[in-house]
């Protein structure tokens, strides 16, 4: 019995992005997450690679915002800082606790308390730099934990694993219901 099958909890994958780590906010970021009382599960910094951007939005990618918030995620438009701080949540409804904390997706728009509505801000080419990203359900927190994550980064053993080679893997990485995107090389 894995964490996820268990039904109460949820799994989510939380981003300090480009525009909120040059504006020294991941410690900010973290405090107002940690006051949620969702238990953290992982952390890492991470490369933006752009097949890792690509896979992470490819839901998105019929959009006319793509290839500007492919770019964004990558630090092309933060000083070339490419490196943000993606973190794994879970417990009740994590979903509903973390987006609330986030705020609307258009920073003009999210209620001035949140993060995204007192931090975020439109670019003039109408980029939502929008300073965190939270999975929007927890199928695509499943996906994105997975896709951000090996299994032993987190603390729990939160989805099924399987060996290969010598090193774990999830056993799954997409599944029906959750594969929206190509996955990198070594899921395959
Ligand atoms: N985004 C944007 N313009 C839009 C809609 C979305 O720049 O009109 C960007 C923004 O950075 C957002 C991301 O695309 O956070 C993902 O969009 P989504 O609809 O999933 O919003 P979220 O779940 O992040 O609130
Ligand atoms: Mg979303």
């Amino acid at each position: 019995m894995f964490w996820y099958d268990m039904g109460m909890e949820e799994s989510i994958l939380v981003i300090v992005k480009p525009d909120g780590m040059v504006k020294g906010l991941a410690g900010y970021v973290l405090t107002r997450f940690e006051a949620t009382g969702l238990r953290m599960v992982a952390a890492r910094m991470a490369k933006v690679t752009r097949e890792l951007a690509v896979a992470h939005y490819y839901h998105l990618r019929e959009k006319p915002f793509y290839e500007e918030l492919i770019r964004f995620i990558m630090g092309e438009f933060d000083n070339n800082q490419d490196n943000v701080l993606a973190f794994a949540f879970i417990g009740e409804n994590a979903v509903k606790k973390a987006r609330a904390i986030a705020g609307a997706t258009n920073p003009e728009e999210a209620d001035y308390r949140t993060i995204r509505g007192s931090l975020g801000r439109v670019t003039t080419k109408g980029i939502f730099e929008n300073v965190v990203h939270v999975s929007s359900d927890h199928i695509e927190g499943k996906r994105e934990i997975k896709l951000w994550f090996w299994p032993e980064e987190l603390t729990v053993e939160l989805f099924p694993t399987k060996l290969a080679g010598n090193r774990k893997v999830w056993l799954e990485p997409g599944g029906p219901k959750t594969r929206t995107a190509p996955w990198p090389e070594e899921y395959k």
